[in-house]
């Protein structure tokens, strides 16, 4: 895909609805889940869609009293439950009228894969017109992270990541978002995810981070009405911390700047991988149209605006941009900037050439960037044997 079509959907368009996303034709033609001649299919509507005085307003169409749409919210956000039997709140006359219309399901596990002794959980979901996305859970003694798509496939065609290999096959709906982290919440809370405290208890989902499949500021209102439906208080939302999302970009400007002004304290990761147009024209192909300059430029007034460090993420690929004078070139972008550099040893994707840099050179490149006194932290690699780990979801159904 050229860079110019894959910096599509969505970075600089003006303000959509939140809720099921717009016909994206460009990026969809020809892929499934589209009937000829008509935009995507949309996935159907969903309470986690609405902000809660449009659910009040579905219920009362529905003929029933709009407070439902509260109770309903509570089980979904606060519960984690879609399933009408288990809302003995709800009388019973109805309650199957409003599962249907603000709780479909949007999501069915078409498979679960563990590892780390059970802490770390990747669960394939196929959506309602048969997509394919991923979602990672990683359960650490102090927290719990949920790892989650915001897109079926990617269009960014990074060529170093397994999902920017397949190309984009839709935007995922806000929902469709939200619903990946009430199924990982639902798992905390049914305790059947071992880990944390000993003996285990129940836990929550601390933390959400943006960096399974897909472009979530190519999906800009979805994510961001998301994001809000994630973090604002049980019923409107499930209550998490806003300070613990992480919306990680290739780097849209447009949607970095619309980004900052949403008033959102979440923080913003920038995928950079190269500190030089030259190499990162090649490994992020969007920097054709946003060079490295323009990219910081936004992550520095993101930071301005939001007094949160930004997160600069860089994965070291043998060879290939892990020289010491590229660890040099970064340390004097970043010096004195509200920034930190998390390293990610390359995952190599099936087939690729590339590799994890040698444990010489990535030390090298840590100390070089601490000698110019930024904050650098090595990611660790969770859930590597199950394809689990940084751009590794490909959502192959594959045995
Ligand atoms: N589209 C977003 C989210 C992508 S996944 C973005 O690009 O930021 C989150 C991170 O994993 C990104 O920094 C991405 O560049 C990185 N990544 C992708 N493939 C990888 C691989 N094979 N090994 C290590 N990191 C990878």
């Amino acid at each position: 895909m050229s860079p110019s079509s894959s910096a599509a959907p969505d970075p600089v368009g003006s303000p959509q609805p939140a809720g099921p996303v717009e016909p994206v034709p460009l990026a969809l033609a020809g892929r499934p889940g589209r009937a000829p001649g008509r935009g995507p299919a949309k996935p159907p509507r969903h309470l986690a869609d609405l902000p809660l005085p449009e659910r009040r307003a579905v219920v009362a169409g529905l003929g029933q009293p709009p407070f439902r749409a509260s109770q309903l919210s509570r089980h979904f956000f606060g519960r984690y439950t879609d399933q009408p039997e288990e809302m003995s709140d709800l009388p019973r006359a109805g309650r199957d009228e409003l599962a249907q219309a603000l709780l479909p399901r949007l999501l069915t596990a078409e498979r679960e894969l563990t590892c780390d002794a059970g802490t770390t959980r990747k669960t394939l979901w196929r959506t309602f017109d048969g997509a394919l996305v991923e979602s990672v859970l990683m359960r650490y003694p102090d927290r719990v992270t949920m790892c989650v798509s915001s897109q079926a496939g990617c269009g960014m065609a990074c060529p170093f990541c397994a999902t920017g290999q397949a190309g984009l096959t839709r935007n995922l709906s806000t929902a469709e978002i939200v619903a990946q982290v009430v199924a990982g919440a639902r798992l905390l809370a049914d305790g059947q995810v071992p880990g944390g405290d000993d003996p285990p208890k129940p836990a929550r989902v601390s933390n959400v981070v943006f960096m399974g499949m897909g472009e979530p500021l190519a999906n800009y209102a979805s994510v961001v009405a998301a994001v809000r439906r994630m973090t604002d208080p049980v019923p409107e939302g499930m209550g998490i911390s806003q300070r613990s999302v992480t919306v990680s970009t290739v780097g849209l400007v447009p949607a970095i700047a619309r980004l900052a002004a949403e008033r959102l304290s979440v923080t913003l990761a920038v995928s950079l991988h190269a500190p030089d147009d030259e190499l990162r024209d090649t490994l992020v192909p969007v920097n054709r149209r946003w060079k490295v300059a323009e990219v910081l430029d936004a992550a520095w007034d993101y930071a301005a605006a939001t007094g949160r460090r930004v997160s600069i993420e860089y994965a070291l690929i043998r060879d290939i941009n892990d020289q010491a004078w590229r660890a040099d070139a970064l340390g004097t972008l970043l010096a004195r900037r509200l920034a930190h550099v998390n390293l990610i040893p390359l995952n190599p994707t099936p087939g690729s050439k590339w590799t994890a840099s040698r444990p010489s050179a990535q030390r090298e490149f840590v100390r070089r960037l601490e000698a110019h006194g930024v904050p650098v932290t090595v990611r660790d690699t969770r859930g590597r044997e199950i394809d689990g780990a940084c751009g590794q979801l490909a959502a192959s159904a594959r045995s």
